[in-house]
C-alpha cells in the first residue's frame, strides 16, 4: 500500500498532467472553480471509508461519532451562509439534489415547468431523456427577444397547464431572475417553486445575486461552481415544513451512504464561504464578466459578427452570439483551446446549429477569480479572448496571444505550496 505513484503509475501521471493543465491554461468555463487546499484534504481524507446511511444522530451504522461532527457543520455552516432553516448536505452532486427535490415534491406523470435547455435551462429541467423529462410532463417556458426570461409566458403557461412544481434557475443565462414574481405565479397556480442556484450561489452568499430563499419551496445548488468547493450537491429551505420529505427523498428515495468525506469539504467550503476574502472574490467574478462583456462589445468584435446574449452580463459569464460571425460555437472553442484558453461551447437561444456544434460560446471568471484574478488581468484577458475571436487570426498572432496566456497564468500560481493532492 504505498503511493499513488508507486502504486498506479498511469492514474498518478495522468492526475500531474492535469495538475499541469489546470496551471498552464486559463480556465473559463462557467461552472468550473478551483477548490481551496483545504478542501482537497477533506475530500482526500479517511472519511471516504466511513458507511453513515442516515443522518446525524440517527444513523443506520455505528463508529459515527466523527462523521456526524463533519456532517452537522456542514448543515450548521450552510445553514448560517444561506439563511435556510433546513439544509440537508448529502446529495452526491446537483443532479441528484435536483432529482431528491422532485421526488419529494411530485409524483410521476406530474407537470412541470423549467428554462429549455437551448434557452439556458439545465438537463435535470425537464430534457427529454434526463429522468426529469422522462418522470414528468414538461412545459418548458422560454426566453424572449430581449434574451430575458418571458415572465408573462410563464404566467400565461402556468395557468394553461397547472403545474405542480415551477423550477426556477439555469446553466447559461447572464441575467437575473424574479424569484418574488415566479412565486406570486406559483402561489396562483398551486405550483412549488424550485430555484435551482447551482450557478449562482456564491453570488447569492456574497450579495450579488437575489437571494432566492425567502421565495422558494426548495432550493437546490452544486458546491463546486461559483461556490467553489467540492463536487456536490444540496438542498435547502427557508422554513422546516418539508424537511422529512427532502430528507427521505435524498435518503433512502435517491442514495444509500453519503460521501462523507465530500461533506467534510462542504463544511471546509461553508466556513470560508462565511468569510470576507470570499465576498471579495465573488465581487471580482461579477466585475471579471462585466470587462469581458464590454471588451466583446467593442466596435473591433461588433463589426466581425461577435454578438452577446441579452447585449451583456449581471453574473459570473457571458454568452457570446457568433450566429452572425464566420466562425460556429466548436471553431471558436478550439480556437481558444489553441491559445490555452478552455471555455464551452454553448447553443444559443434558437440556434440554428447542431448541440454538438452551437452558434455560441459560453465564458465564465469565477476560476480565474479563485486564482487572483482582479480587473487588470480581466482587461488583459478579455483583450486576448476578443483578438482570438477575429475568423482572420493567423499562426503567428494565435502564438503571441498564447504567450500572453502563458504570462497571466505564470503569474498567478495555482496550488503554489503542493503537488496539487491532498
Ligand atoms: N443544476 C444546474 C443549474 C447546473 O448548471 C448543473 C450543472 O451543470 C447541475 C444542476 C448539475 O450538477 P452536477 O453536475 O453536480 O450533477
Amino acid at each position: 500500500h504505498g503511493r499513488l505513484s508507486e502504486v498506479d503509475p498511469e492514474v498518478a501521471a495522468a492526475v500531474d498532467a492535469e495538475l499541469d493543465r489546470q496551471r498552464s491554461t486559463l480556465e473559463m468555463i462557467a461552472s468550473e472553480n478551483f477548490a481551496p487546499q483545504a478542501v482537497l484534504e477533506a475530500q482526500g481524507s479517511v472519511l471516504t471509508n466511513k458507511y453513515a446511511e442516515g443522518y446525524p444522530g440517527k444513523r443506520y451504522y455505528g463508529g459515527c461519532e466523527n462523521v456526524d461532527v463533519v456532517e452537522q457543520l456542514a448543515i450548521d455552516r450552510a445553514k448560517a451562509l444561506f439563511g435556510a432553516a433546513y439544509v440537508n448536505v448529502q446529495p452526491h452532486s446537483g443532479a441528484q439534489a435536483n432529482a431528491a427535490a422532485m421526488f419529494a415534491l411530485l409524483s410521476p406523470g406530474d407537470t412541470i415547468m423549467g428554462l429549455d435547455l437551448a434557452h439556458g435551462g439545465h438537463l435535470t429541467h425537464g430534457m427529454r431523456i434526463n429522468f426529469s423529462g422522462k418522470l414528468y410532463d414538461v412545459v418548458p417556458y422560454h426566453v424572449g427577444p430581449d434574451h430575458r426570461v418571458d415572465m408573462d409566458e410563464v404566467a400565461r403557461l402556468a395557468r394553461e397547464k397547472r403545474p405542480r412544481l415551477i423550477v426556477a434557475g439555469w446553466s447559461a443565462y447572464p441575467r437575473r431572475l424574479d424569484f418574488a414574481r415566479f412565486r406570486e405565479i406559483a402561489d396562483e397556480v398551486g405550483a412549488y417553486l424550485m430555484v435551482d442556484m447551482a450557478h449562482f450561489a456564491g453570488l447569492v452568499a456574497a450579495g450579488l445575486y437575489p437571494d432566492p430563499l425567502p421565495h422558494a419551496h426548495v432550493v437546490t445548488t452544486t458546491t463546486h461552481k461559483t461556490l467553489g468547493g467540492p463536487r456536490g450537491g444540496v438542498v435547502m429551505s427557508a422554513d422546516e415544513t418539508l424537511a422529512k420529505k427532502f430528507d427521505s427523498a435524498v435518503f433512502p428515495g435517491q442514495q444509500g451512504g453519503p460521501l462523507e468525506h465530500v461533506i467534510a469539504g462542504k463544511a471546509v467550503l461553508f466556513k470560508l464561504a462565511a468569510e470576507p476574502a470570499f465576498a471579495e472574490r465573488q465581487r471580482r467574478t461579477v466585475e471579471g464578466a462585466r470587462i469581458l462583456a464590454d471588451r466583446l462589445s467593442a466596435e473591433d468584435c461588433t463589426r466581425k459578427g461577435v454578438r452577446l446574449v441579452s447585449g451583456g452580463t449581471d453574473v459570473h459569464l457571458v454568452l457570446v452570439d457568433l450566429r452572425g460571425s464566420e466562425l460556429d460555437g466548436r471553431q471558436a472553442e478550439d480556437r481558444l483551446h489553441r491559445i490555452g484558453i478552455t471555455v464551452n461551447r454553448n447553443a444559443v437561444p434558437d440556434d440554428p446549429r447542431p448541440p454538438m456544434v452551437t452558434s455560441g460560446l459560453r465564458i465564465g471568471t469565477p476560476a480565474l477569480a479563485s486564482r487572483g484574478f482582479g480587473a487588470a488581468e480581466f482587461t488583459e484577458v478579455a483583450d486576448v479572448v476578443a483578438e482570438a475571436l477575429d475568423p482572420a487570426l493567423d499562426e503567428a498572432a494565435a502564438g503571441a496571444l498564447r504567450t500572453r496566456v502563458e504570462k497571466l497564468a505564470a503569474d498567478f500560481p495555482l496550488y503554489p505550496h503542493t503537488d496539487g493532492a491532498p
